[in-house]
């Protein structure tokens, strides 16, 4: 089967968290598995300096009033490109999501052009029969298929986080090359607006997103406000777990790591903790427990839990580390916790690919303690590499920890600690916890095998899309 992933972002040239890891994983496991997977997405100067690009394939109309526009091809490793070439849209420096005054237009010009490679292929004798969008990026393209003329690929629309929905004035709806019937609860209309992931939602064949349990929460009160049109298209919506790219998430092949070790070598890891430690201007105390979060710095990450429990971590003798960035106030309140505590908690403002690795490698214990999490891939990474995720029960980290009681630590199934209610308090009985089995380093080090040998691998979640796909009614387009 021909597919066609639709993306604004994949990692390592453009990411801003985990759907750019995502994006550069699951096709290439798709092909793995025999299916002809090829992506388009923005040409983006990051992009364009990194691949191979074949040339030029496909000439497209001034797209969204955003100049000249056309198709080019290009190979990333394993994984065959299309990019949609818009200078005036894409070729600016800065994140994908920056330049807000024709966000709209370059991303409608992004669902426009998937539509188009859908209906009249590449010009070289390659047509996708479906149309894989992700996120509100990508959310217009299906309603570019529904209300477009000529043969209809079948589409498919993946929310990795619900609460990015892309919505924008409904004066735009001529700009956007959308007719006027469109502008309809049962097409793009929102509350008054243009809603992107809500046209997607509504207009595409089959729905999913990347945990069950984030699947059950969207149709509930975590839908922010798609929770009805949802549960009205539950039985099109999967939860499919994300898997883990071994090929970049290994402790014995890291390059970033000053010690490689594994599940047989596990002794090995210890190098890491003093070696990070130093980095992050943490005394180098080997026998403080070490907690560490690598996040976003957003409310529904919830590290103002973390904030509310950082005194209480020193009084007790443990060390914290934050490498994020994002909300400018949670940014302040944590560099001023380093300043309160030097030595003891120490933080990171920024993106660090690097530090990011070393910190799985280097924590004891891993912090995520999410309001919302469709999935999550940190604690998965922590899973890999040793540190114990200490997460909130919600989305893919109810599905994915397994919390310690007498019964799990019984039965040997326990991968790390949770806790329930989002409040500081909750969050402090957990490190409580997790500060009490530190003490017992026999438990501790089963606990952390049983992470360790966790397979979340992509393998299942490839197949899973695959049958996603096969559910869908042949159009004989
Ligand atoms: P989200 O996509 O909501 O940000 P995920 O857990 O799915 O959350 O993915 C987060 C990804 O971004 C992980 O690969 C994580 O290591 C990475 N990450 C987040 N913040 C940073 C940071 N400050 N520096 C380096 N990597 C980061």
């Amino acid at each position: 089967m021909k597919i066609l992933f639709v993306a604004s972002e994949l990692f390592p040239y453009v990411k801003t968290g985990g759907l750019g890891d995502v994006m550069a994983a699951l096709p290439r496991a798709m092909r793995a598995q025999g299916a002809d997977v090829r992506m388009l997405l923005p040409a983006y100067p990051a992009i364009l300096s990194a691949v191979e690009v074949q040339g030029s394939v496909l000439a497209l109309p001034e797209l969204m009033g955003g100049g000249p526009a056309r198709i080019l091809r290009a190979e990333a490793p394993g994984l065959p490109l299309y990019l949609l070439d818009q200078p005036a849209f894409f070729g600016r420096a800065g994140g994908p999501y920056d330049h807000p005054s024709d966000l709209a237009r370059r991303f409608a010009a992004l669902g426009w052009a998937a539509a188009h490679l859908g209906r009249q292929g590449d010009g070289e004798g390659w047509r996708p029969e479906l149309l894989h969008g992700h996120d509100w990026p990508t959310g217009l393209m299906p309603a570019y298929v529904a209300y477009g003329e000529g043969p209809r690929p079948a589409t498919v629309m993946t929310i990795h986080n619900i609460a990015f929905q892309g919505r924008f004035p409904a004066a735009l709806l001529n700009e956007l090359w959308l007719p006027r019937h469109a502008f309809t609860p049962e097409g793009v209309e929102f509350h008054g607006d243009i809603g992107y992931l809500k046209a997607g939602l509504r207009l595409a064949d089959r729905l999913s997103t990347v945990s069950p349990t984030y699947a059950r929460e969207i149709q509930q009160a975590g839908g922010h406000g798609l929770e009805g049109l949802l549960a009205h298209r539950s039985d099109s919506l999967r939860g499919i777990l994300n898997g883990v790219d071994r090929s970049i998430w290994h402790p014995a092949r890291d390059p970033h790591l000053v010690c490689r070790y594994d599940l047989k070598h596990p002794s090995r890891r210890g190098p890491n903790r003093p070696d990070f430690q130093r980095r992050m201007g943490l005394q180098e105390d080997p026998a403080a427990p070490l907690f560490a979060a690598v996040s976003r710095l957003d409310p529904l990450k919830g590290l103002d839990l973390v904030l509310d429990n950082v005194d209480h971590l020193v009084s007790r003798g443990a060390q914290l580390a934050v490498l994020g960035t994002g909300d400018p106030h949670a940014e302040g309140a944590f560099r001023q916790a380093a300043q309160r505590h030097p030595g003891r908690v120490a933080v990171h403002i920024g993106y660090s690919e690097p530090l990011a690795h070393q910190a799985y490698a280097a924590a004891d214990v891993f912090l995520v303690p999410s309001r919302q999490e469709p999935c999550g891939l940190t604690q998965l990474y922590a899973l890999a590499y040793g540190a114990l995720p200490l997460v909130r029960r919600t989305g893919g980290l109810a599905d994915t920890v397994v919390g310690v009681t007498p019964e799990t630590l019984a039965a040997g199934t326990a991968t790390g600690f949770t806790f329930e209610t989002a409040s500081g308090w909750a969050l402090g009985e957990a490190i409580n916890q997790a500060l009490a089995l530190f003490r017992e380093p026999t438990a501790w080090r089963q606990v952390q095998r049983r992470g360790m040998a966790t397979e979340f691998g992509w393998e299942g979640p490839a197949r899973a899309y695959l049958d996603l796909y096969a559910t869908i009614p042949t159009k004989g387009a």
